[in-house]
């Protein structure tokens, strides 16, 4: 069975400039069955209510600005799938959440960076389910255990966000071997209790995680790993690291 992951997915430049995360998330990609869909609950797609896209050949949405021309030529031309689109509004109607599908959504690069990385050949259709950021991680996770039994047909469910996210405080000339202290041990937190499956520390963490609000000003970067823990089972590292000094790269499983 396929497991949840959650990913974070860095500066768009991580799909020219894949560092160590490009092969990492290869690599995982290569070891993991091929799925036979993809559902990307993404930071870049906030919303007031639950929202599922819907179209059958999403665009390519580079929403972001300021970065290199190449970069807002590539392309990502996957498949939607209108198909688990309807099955996910169905889940989690059962799960007594009403969502709506967007057939205009397209795919932005919190789910596009990732996947180019993982599947290049962009043949495996993708859907995206919006993020209702103010309503915090306890929703995340319900959403993530209503849609889990997607894992058994062959779903491959990913939040893509980040570990931890001030972009404010990031130094753009850093190497990965500069780490921030503070962003380190937020992130070493966070790995404890999820290593523990603590999730009433996991869902109090703005208050009990050390330097949670420094690292995460607002949290729908954080948001997507408690859906992905919540879709998922036995959790595990699968990549780890920090880019710009206190970007962090990790990437966790689910199992
Ligand atoms: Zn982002």
């Amino acid at each position: 069975m396929l497991p949840a992951l959650f990913i974070s997915h860095g500066s768009p430049m991580l799909a020219l400039q894949p560092g160590a995360s490009g092969p990492a998330l290869a690599h995982l990609a290569a070891e993991l069955p091929r799925p036979k869909a993809i559902l990307v609950l993404s930071a870049h797609w906030e919303s007031r209510e639950l929202s599922v896209s819907g179209a059958s050949q999403p665009e390519t949405w580079h929403d972001f600005y300021g970065f290199p021309r190449e970069l807002y030529a590539v392309q990502y031309p996957a498949p939607g799938s209108p198909a688990l689109a309807g099955e996910v509004v169905e889940l989690l109607a059962q799960a007594g959440l009403s969502a709506r599908i967007d057939p205009q959504r397209p795919l932005d690069h919190g789910a596009w960076v990732p996947l180019s990385l993982m599947y290049p050949r962009a043949d495996i259709p993708v859907v995206q389910l919006s993020l209702p950021s103010q309503l915090g991680p306890e929703l995340q996770t319900r959403v993530g255990r209503a849609l889990a039994g997607l894992r058994a047909q062959g779903v491959l469910l990913i939040g893509s966000g980040s570990i931890t996210h001030n972009l404010g405080e990031l130094d753009w000339h850093a190497g990965p071997e500069v780490i921030e202290p503070w962003a380190q041990a937020f992130r070493d937190w966070m790995v404890a209790k999820l290593a523990s499956d603590d999730e009433a520390a996991l869902h109090d963490y703005r208050r009990q995680a050390p330097n949670a609000v420094r690292n995460h000003p607002s949290d729908e970067h954080l948001l997507p790993l408690f859906f992905a823990r919540g879709a998922g089972g036995a959790f595990r590292v699968e990549h780890s690291g920090f880019t710009l000094g206190a970007l962090g790269m990790d990437i966790y499983s689910f199992a």
